[in-house]
């Protein structure tokens, strides 16, 4: 049995990046058969349906079936794993209200269409901003589906994070493992190092070699720089991240399905280091059976806990914004 992915916003940027990495298996694997669901707004669907017959020309083993639609009963039928891409972008003069409020539009209705028509063990992973509390919207409106079921992405702000830490090290990428993102994926989050290691040794220690008082470069270095890194793409490339965005959703869904020891996701809280109870808000995760667990008992010194409570009390400010609305 093959694997049914739905993309929204697949004739997007982000879903460009994305859709060929899934059909080569980047995503499920190379044994893994995949069938896509392109889902698109009326507007979007000429670039959907150009990226479907690109598809078609790249004659991939693993790719059995391709639809391209703007309706989410037929987009989220049978589906077994939604990548929720498309979002509402602040337009100018657009307040964070109405964001919320356009977005909801969006996320609720397609809460109800994977809770109508997708398949009893859907994965949602939600990209398009703010991920988040578009997750939570979803979730709330996905009835039958249980809300762990809901994801955002907050492992580009991983990759991230794990990117700077290897410059400053000047060590492979690969060595360095324990990083933690938590609270919302906005300029709030929280990149932690506190438990992270390079080669199996703490990592503060091999830092404090390189950048001296670890703590201030913590401070003024190391959270800008991974909080801002997409204001800098946009800058240096005159256009937003998309493939490494994409390549951090193939990662967040990969571990989801085949396990990991330690990365980090927006999930849904169960009361956890505090985080109040329903709120989406990123964790250390593991990924055990295909189910998420947020890895518990870690030490938070009060810097970090500052940290933390201010991101959540974001996440907290934005379910009451769509509260207010009726949207939750
Ligand atoms: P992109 O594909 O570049 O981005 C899509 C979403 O991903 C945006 O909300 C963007 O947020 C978000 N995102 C998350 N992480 C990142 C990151 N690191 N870097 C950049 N973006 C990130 O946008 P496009 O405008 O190219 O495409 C959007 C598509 O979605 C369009 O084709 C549109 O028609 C479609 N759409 C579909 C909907 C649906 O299926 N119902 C609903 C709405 C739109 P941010 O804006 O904060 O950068």
């Amino acid at each position: 049995m093959a694997t049914t992915i739905t993309i929204t916003g697949a004739g997007g940027q982000i879903g460009y990046a994305l859709l060929f990495r899934i059909a080569a298996g980047d995503m499920l694997g190379a044994d893994e058969k995949v069938r896509l669901r392109l889902l698109e707004i009326p507007q979007g669907m000429a670039a959907a349906e150009g990226a479907a017959l690109e598809l078609q020309d790249g004659a991939f083993d693993l790719l059995e079936h391709v639809e391209v639609t703007d309706d989410p009963a037929v987009g989220f039928d049978g589906c077994n794993i939604a990548l929720l891409v498309g979002a509402r972008p602040r337009g100018p003069g657009m307040e964070r209200g109405d964001l919320l409020a356009a977005n909801a539009g969006i996320f609720g209705p397609q809460g109800e269409a994977i809770s109508a028509h997708a398949a009893s063990d859907v994965r949602v992973a939600v990209v398009g901003n703010p991920a988040n509390t578009n997750a939570l919207i979803a979730a709330s409106h996905a009835d039958g589906v249980p809300a762990e079921r809901f994801t955002a992405l907050t492992r580009l702000d991983e990759n991230r994070a794990r990117a700077q830490l290897a410059l400053a090290l000047d060590a492979p990428v690969s060595g360095i493992r324990r990083v933690a993102i938590w609270g919302n994926h906005s300029a709030t989050q929280f990149p932690d190092i506190s438990h992270a290691t390079v080669d199996g040794r703490p990592i503060e220690t091999a830092l404090a070699e390189r950048v001296g008082d670890v703590s201030a470069w913590q401070e003024t270095t190391f959270i800008p720089r991974v909080a801002k890194r997409g204001a800098e793409i946009i800058e240096v490339r005159g256009s937003s991240s998309v493939a490494s965005a994409a390549s951090a959703t193939i990662d967040h869904v990969r571990d989801w399905v085949h396990g990991t020891e330690w990365t980090s996701a927006g999930v849904v809280s169960f009361g956890e280091y505090g985080v109040p109870e329903g709120l989406v808000s990123s964790f250390p995760v593991r990924s055990v059976g295909g189910r998420w667990e947020i890895i518990e008992g870690l030490e938070l010194d009060e810097w970090a806990r500052a940290r933390l409570d201010a991101s959540v009390a974001e996440l907290v400010d934005e379910r009451e914004a769509v509260r207010a609305l009726g949207m939750v």
